[in-house]
């Protein structure tokens, strides 16, 4: 007991856990503040067609902190969860990238569709088709220019009344996507059950599609399955040439990576869509 090896042991004890609570408490109050003040940025990555056409971008967040630089969400996002505050994060998002992609250029002579990722805010909540219907209405962007990712375990085992919910902006034209797919549970058979018309393939079936021959298995019924299904796939994490062809060579309609451009800050990104397609390499 603390108590029974005295007082100088606990003092001695305990300073490293308040510190680290402190800490946490800190950085949960300046994310907070962050959430309300627009502290936040977005940056975004392009999602090119097997052309290098820009089809769409996906929003990511950062936030630019005072004393640690510019955060990526990994080392906030776990933050905003303990806090509570994953919902505000997430409606600052929507309501930001929508009001940004609202005033893109077109590229190519086509408009640019913009991805949000949801964490927070899902579709069991009341007010899902609310918050979201708020956001484009606001920002005056058509909503077929809008897709929502969730994450497979979002979107397993669905209550009535969040596919419903689902159901009703698929009819006025937003999209959804499930992310990371291939990292959840679900198996192959129960992609028919997913209420998403987009499917991301995972960057860790990307990353061997061209060395491994279990990844190019997986990647290429994921692909066969997801066609089948009316479902269209988009590849995650494309680093190389290599790997863009062969997943072109077995039916992947979009791509997303480094190969083709990091997530940028808005300004850029605009100036990349003034350009033409983004340009693939050759490969080996
Ligand atoms: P995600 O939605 O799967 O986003 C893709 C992640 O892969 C991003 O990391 C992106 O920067 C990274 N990435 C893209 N291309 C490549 C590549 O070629 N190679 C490699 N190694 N990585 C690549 P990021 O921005 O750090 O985001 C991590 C995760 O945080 C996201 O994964 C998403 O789950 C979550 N997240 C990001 N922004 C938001 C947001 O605004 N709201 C919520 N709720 N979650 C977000
Ligand atoms: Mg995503
Ligand atoms: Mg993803
Ligand atoms: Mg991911």
């Amino acid at each position: 007991e603390a108590k029974a090896k005295g007082a100088g042991r606990v003092a001695l004890a305990n300073p490293k856990m308040i510190a680290s609570a402190n800490s946490q408490m800190y950085l949960e109050g300046q994310l907070r503040e962050a959430i309300a003040n627009d502290g936040l940025v977005l940056h975004y990555q392009p999602v090119v067609g097997p052309d290098g056409r820009v089809l769409s971008a996906e929003a990511l967040v950062r936030w630019p902190h005072p004393e640690r630089g510019i955060l990526p969400p990994g080392e906030f996002l776990p933050v905003a969860e303990r806090g509570d505050l994953l919902r505000e994060l997430d409606r600052w998002v929507l309501r930001t990238a929508l009001r940004e992609a609202s005033t893109w250029p077109e590229h190519s002579g086509h408009p640019v569709c913009v991805a949000v990722n949801l964490s927070g805010l899902v579709p069991g909540d009341a007010d899902f088709v609310d918050v979201i219907a708020t956001s484009v209405v606001a920002s005056g962007i058509p909503w077929d220019r809008v897709i929502i990712e969730l994450v497979e375990t979002l979107l397993i085992d669905l209550p009535e009344r969040s596919r419903t919910a689902m159901d009703e902006l698929v009819e006025r034209g937003v999209r959804f996507a499930v992310d990371d797919f291939g990292t959840g549970y679900s198996s192959l058979a129960r992609l028919k059950e997913l209420p998403a018309q987009i499917i991301k393939v995972d960057r860790r079936f990307v990353s061997g599609v061209a060395t491994e021959s279990a990844d190019f298995a997986v990647a290429r019924a994921l692909v066969d399955m997801g066609r089948a299904m009316g479902r269209s796939c988009v590849a995650e994490g494309v680093e190389t040439a290599t790997q863009f062809h062969v997943l072109r060579g077995i039916g992947v309609e979009a791509f997303q990576g480094w190969l083709m451009s990091r997530p940028i800050p808005p300004g850029q990104f605009r100036q990349l869509l003034r350009k033409g397609p983004v340009h693939i390499p050759e490969g080996s």
